[in-house]
């Protein structure tokens, strides 16, 4: 849609030469931002002339920048060790996607909206993901994905705060992990995204329950847990008061799959 507010769309080259104030709006893939008024945006700073590299694939791990299309990160192919990298593309086909927002929308966007549906916050928050952040004055910081996204369209972003990338570490890519996702209408919003990985031999448990939840959770145990286990940590860490509810499912519907969904996961990789 047009957005009659606006009077100036700015592309800077270099993160410096930004002069930030009340009414700017940083413009990734605007896919969000052309979808509806932003009565309170009277200027766009357009972050594509930054000119970052989308991906930087090093022996540490895997650098996306915020501006990374989403149609970059589902072209990616990494080392034969790294085979958490299917996931990347499990999780794209989980995001509701029209051909606009395939080619246009961004990681750092997705992450940055913070929807419980944010299917590159799932993504990054299942591999360890770790944010940079610019603050507007002050030291870059980092902040892992988890922590990142605080609530339904929440985060940590302090004012004309951006988000530089995202750093997966080789350590969680080489994992092996499985993934459930599960929509109440075929191609739907996610009402449930569940990721879990596991190191050799079983150790290390990681699951993942996101847009069941109002925020990415972690759920961490030392070895594979046992079925009781794993159900007795998501009832300790999430009481019935803790699901999502909106239009695409009731919080126990999504308490519920989360259960059935993660005691799948926790079988195939036992
Ligand atoms: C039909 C439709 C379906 C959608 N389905 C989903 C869905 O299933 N799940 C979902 O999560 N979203 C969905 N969205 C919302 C949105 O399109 C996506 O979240 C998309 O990934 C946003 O990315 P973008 O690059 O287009 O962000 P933009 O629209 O450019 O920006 C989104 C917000 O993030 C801010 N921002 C962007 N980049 C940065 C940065 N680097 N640092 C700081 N702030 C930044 C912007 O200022 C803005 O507030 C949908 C939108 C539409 C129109």
């Amino acid at each position: 849609m047009n957005l009659n507010t606006i009077v100036e769309v700015k592309r800077p080259r270099s993160f410096e030469e930004i002069e930030w104030r009340d009414g700017h709006a940083w413009l990734a893939g605007g896919t969000w931002l052309f979808s509806e008024p932003q009565v309170a945006t009277d200027t766009l700073v357009d972050l594509e002339r930054l000119g970052w590299p989308a991906l930087t694939a090093t022996p540490a791990g895997l650098e996306i920048a915020a501006t990374c299309r989403i149609v970059e990160l589902h072209d990616f192919k990494g080392p034969v060790e790294w085979r958490a990298v299917p996931l990347f593309g499990d999780c794209i086909d989980a995001f509701l996607m029209s051909f606009k927002i395939w080619n246009a929308a961004t990681v750092g966007g997705n992450v940055c909206m913070s929807l419980p549906a944010g299917a590159m916050i799932s993504l990054t928050a299942a591999l360890e993901g770790v944010c940079t952040l610019w603050p507007r004055d002050g030291k870059p910081r980092e902040v892992p994905v988890v922590d990142f996204v605080t609530g339904n369209h929440q985060n940590v972003l302090q004012k004309a705060e951006l988000l530089r990338s995202i750093h997966l570490p080789a350590s969680a890519l080489a994992r092996r992990y499985a993934m459930r996702q599960v929509s109440l209408t075929h191609l739907g919003r996610s009402a449930a995204l569940i990721i879990a990985t596991v190191g050799d031999g079983g150790a290390d448990f990681l699951l993942t329950i996101s847009a069941a939840t109002p925020r990415p959770v972690h759920l961490r145990f030392g070895k594979t847990p046992s079925a009781a286990e794993l159900r007795e940590a998501i009832d300790e860490r999430l009481p019935p008061d803790a699901w999502f509810q909106d239009v695409h499912g009731s919080a126990p519907y999504k308490r519920h799959v989360t259960y059935y969904l993660a005691e799948q996961l926790r079988a195939e990789l036992a």
